[in-house]
């Protein structure tokens, strides 16, 4: 799960960079341009991001990640990173019901579907609370950090729920059954 997202995040990243300096950027002059270019066989080899996916859904369907995030849970927190603690509680109810509704079809095709949203939602919410950790044993280290990834994972969790609650699994099945 880390390969798999930090080596997309290096993606976007090294893209931003370029992005920041405008043309010089794209110049050889600067070394963005060279990172952009490592970086993406980053998401390639050493297996790929699809891959990874493959790797991680079935801790998704059999509940490892959902233990290994109640027990982050269940860790006690600086009263001042509350705020963060009830996003990340509400983000795991939303994986939970998008795990529900995605492995209630009992189809694996279907659940390789939606395997890298789901993957992804539960990377973010681990994520989260690592971070969370972090901030709570150095705060004047990684509070900022927290506060700006559990904000950043909120939006793509609340984006993935969205797409695999309202998706009608008719369509899944017509588009199968076309091929
Ligand atoms: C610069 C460089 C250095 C390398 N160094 C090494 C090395 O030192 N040692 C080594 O062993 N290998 C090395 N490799 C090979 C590298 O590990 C492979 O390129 C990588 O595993 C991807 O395999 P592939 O290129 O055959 O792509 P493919 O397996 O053909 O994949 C093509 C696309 O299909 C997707 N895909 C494939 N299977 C699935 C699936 N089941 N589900 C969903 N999507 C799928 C992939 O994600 C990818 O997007 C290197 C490659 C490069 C470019």
């Amino acid at each position: 799960m880390s390969k798999g997202m930090g080596s997309e995040f290096c993606n976007q990243n090294a893209y931003d960079a370029i992005q920041i300096h405008g043309g010089s950027g794209f110049m050889k002059d600067y070394a963005c341009e060279r990172i952009y270019r490592d970086a993406r066989i980053t998401s390639i080899y050493e297996g790929t991001t699809q891959l990874q996916v493959v790797a991680a859904i079935r801790h998704v369907t059999t509940g490892t990640y959902l233990e290994q995030i109640n027990d982050y849970a269940a860790l006690e927190y600086a009263p001042a990173l509350k705020p963060l603690q009830d996003k990340l509680a509400a983000m795991t109810k939303l994986y939970s019901e998008a795990v529900e509704k995605v492995v209630s079809q009992k189809n694996p095709e279907y659940d390789d579907f939606h395997a890298r949203r789901l993957v992804e939602m539960a990377g973010h919410i681990i994520m989260g609370y690592l971070l969370l950790g972090d901030a709570n044993r150095t705060p004047e280290l990684f509070t900022k950090s927290a506060n700006v990834y559990v904000r950043y994972g909120e939006a793509e969790i609340a984006r993935h729920h969205k797409f695999i609650m309202e998706f009608n699994e008719q369509d899944f099945a017509d588009s199968y059954k076309a091929e």
